[in-house]
């Protein structure tokens, strides 16, 4: 049987901003045959990430940027609908490297079968179960090590990453703050997540509001987002404060370099240890994450939320949500196949 796969491709790389009309392609090909040790898998859920805009670019990064004409890449989940791999059969779930496509022609090597509880929802293996929880996890505790009493402030902290960190360094005993774009959202923080205090930085004093927040100094700060709030953060750290420096999303659309923190010495003199991540690095110590995230749901002492949207081809509208604000959560697109398998 001819399957028709519908996929986006990466047609040029953007000028600040995407332009989904002149930078992606959406087209319809026939699949290829699958061949020995692959799995061809029906794609259900596929990841929208702010990392793509970095993904789209030919800056230095740490993976190969997307190549022009390649599909773009993504984490995803979908179901197994043919398999010449010995470890995949027919009806597996499975998650990885996707794509933004209906379907995948994957290396079985390059799977992870799923094995769910059933109340557990398959969109949850790309935020709370998946990178999103885990990048939180490890970055968090892993990268800055929070202790009992300090002060822990959380940039994009009502985001994917952000709400999951903010709740981890309540169960560890921080005076936690998070700093977002709306009203909404710092209500979200404190009366929902348990959130210590949280700075609206579209519409507060975001200096006045971090000394009233923070009256003791920043302990730990997880960063998201990079530019004038990262200044502002180092002209408070205590000594021996941490960075986890885990996104920037505030520059992923410069086209121009912008010029470093001009508070960069309080590192030197408060003897800060600043540490970049890329979660991928913990790929051998996932289960651990997932397992003691498992944990705190079912106990209640994290929530998560999802932004999900349906058809691949509303993804070009859905990713402008991560860079103006409006996701609320982990944003996921389903596929049409959706309705279908769940
Ligand atoms: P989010 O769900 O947090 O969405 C992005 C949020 O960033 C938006 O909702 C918006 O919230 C905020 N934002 C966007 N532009 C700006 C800006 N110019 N200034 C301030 N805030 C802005 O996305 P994720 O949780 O998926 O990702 C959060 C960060 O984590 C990103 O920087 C991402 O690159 C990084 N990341 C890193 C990983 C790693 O391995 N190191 C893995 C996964 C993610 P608001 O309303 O608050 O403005």
């Amino acid at each position: 049987m001819n399957i028709i796969n519908e996929q986006i491709l990466l047609k040029n790389r953007p000028i600040a901003y995407l332009d989904a009309k002149r930078d992606l392609q959406f087209t319809s090909q026939t699949l290829s045959k699958i061949s020995t040790d692959e799995v061809c898998v029906r794609n259900l859920y596929v990841s929208i990430d702010p990392t793509h805009r970095v993904w789209f670019s030919d800056r230095k990064q740490y993976m190969e940027p997307i190549k022009l004409g390649e599909v773009v890449r993504s984490f995803g989940v979908g179901i197994v609908v043919e398999s010449r791999h010995p470890d995949f059969k027919k009806g597996d779930k499975v998650s990885g490297l996707l794509g933004w496509q209906h379907y995948a022609l994957v290396h079985g090597k390059q799977l992870n079968r799923l094995s769910q509880a059933s109340s557990q929802s398959l969109s949850s293996e790309l935020s709370i179960y998946g990178l999103t929880g885990v990048t939180a996890y490890f970055g968090l505790l892993d990268i800055a090590a929070p202790k009992k009493g300090e002060t822990l402030l959380v940039s994009a902290a009502a985001g994917a990453v952000g709400s999951i960190v903010g709740q981890i360094g309540k169960i560890k005993g921080c005076r936690v703050i998070g700093v977002c774009g709306t009203h909404e959202k710092c209500e979200w923080l404190k009366d929902e997540l348990g959130f210590d205090d949280a700075i609206n930085y579209k519409e507060e004093d975001v200096e006045k509001r971090l000394d009233e927040a923070c009256p003791n100094g920043i302990d730990v700060y997880f960063e998201n987002v990079g530019g004038t709030l990262l200044d502002m953060v180092l002209k408070r750290i205590n000594k021996f404060a941490r960075i986890s420096l885990c996104g920037l999303i505030s520059t992923y659309n410069d086209e121009e370099p912008q010029a470093g923190p001009y508070h960069f010495s309080q590192i030197l003199m408060q003897r800060a240890k600043v540490q970049g991540f890329i979660i991928t690095d913990y790929l051998h110590r996932w289960a651990e994450a997932v397992g003691q995230l498992k944990t705190w749901v079912d106990e209640g002492r994290i929530k998560y939320q999802e932004d999900i949207e349906e058809g691949l081809e509303n993804i070009p509208q859905a990713i402008e949500k991560l860079f103006d604000g409006r996701n609320k959560g982990k944003l996921i697109m389903g596929t049409s196949f959706t309705a279908i398998e769940n």
